[in-house]
């Protein structure tokens, strides 16, 4: 069967296995443990994962002829493959208690898939990702709303740069690979009101707080009305939240 890799699906291939291998050591893999694989393409990760004695491993490819070609290409009965989506996949309809996720993301939809990730957190402990390097130094940066979506719920680590020769076709971007270790700085239950507060707060960031919250607001959360959204601290956005929706 000969693939054509779609430039649509970000299909970039990892082809080192000397990568692929420190990839699956990086989800420090144990007995017993269920996993999830984003876009694994041709399955060159997932056969690294699969070494380890993990119990159960969901391959999550939107792409139909990917699928075919892993269905007859990895036989191992701990395969379950899944046709969905990665930005809106339902985490919690797997049923298990615990995920590990893990995937060389398809780069035009990186952000959108860990946003998603985020509303199932409580579920996954741990994930592992292979992105644009850019993309990881936002998601990093605390300086946008995503970041901070993220860093709520996550210690992030950036673990390694992967240059454009280990990957076909080659893209023309460094690669970074990034861990996720759940650490939740503060319990939210409305994520769709957070994001929504979030966005706003990080809509213009050269704007000052006071154009966008009421004086009393901020008042009343003792930061200074000329301040910027990038000049705050994780603790004076939660303090700022939890004001926030008193007012909404
Ligand atoms: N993990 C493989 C391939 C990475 S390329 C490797 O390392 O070799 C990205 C993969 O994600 C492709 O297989 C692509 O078909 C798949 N993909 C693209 N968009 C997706 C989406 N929205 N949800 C799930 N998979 C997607």
């Amino acid at each position: 069967m000969i693939l054509r890799l779609k430039k649509s699906l970000g299909q970039h291939l990892l082809i080192s296995s000397g990568v692929l291998n420190r990839i699956a050591e990086y989800a420090q893999l144990s007995e017993g443990e269920v996993v999830v694989e984003i876009g694994p393409g041709t399955g060159l990760l997932t056969k690294a994962l699969l070494k380890y004695p993990i119990t159960k491993l969901y391959l999550i490819e939107l792409d139909t002829e990917m699928l075919e070609y892993l269905q007859e290409n990895i036989k191992d009965e701990r395969v379950v493959l899944i046709q969905a989506d990665a930005t809106t996949f339902n985490y919690q309809e797997l049923g298990e208690r615990k995920l590990k996720v893990l995937g060389n993301l398809p780069y035009n939809v990186a952000s959108l898939i860990v946003e998603n990730l985020i509303y199932y957190h409580s579920l996954i402990p741990l994930a592992l990702f292979l992105v644009q390097k850019e993309v990881a130094e936002k998601w990093l940066s605390g300086k946008s709303w995503l970041s901070i979506f993220i860093q709520t719920f996550y210690e992030l680590e950036y673990l390694m740069t992967v240059p454009p020769r280990f990957f076909k076709p080659q893209p023309k971007v460094d690669s970074a690979l990034i861990r996720f270790k759940q650490f939740i700085k503060k319990e939210i239950s409305d994520l769709k009101k957070y994001k929504k507060f979030l966005t706003a707060l990080y809509q213009y960031k050269r704007k000052m707080l006071r154009k966008k919250f009421p004086e009393e607001l901020l008042r009343e959360c003792n930061l200074a009305n000329n301040l910027r959204a990038e000049d705050l601290k994780l603790t004076d956005i939660f303090l700022l939240y939890e004001k926030w929706l008193q007012y909404s």
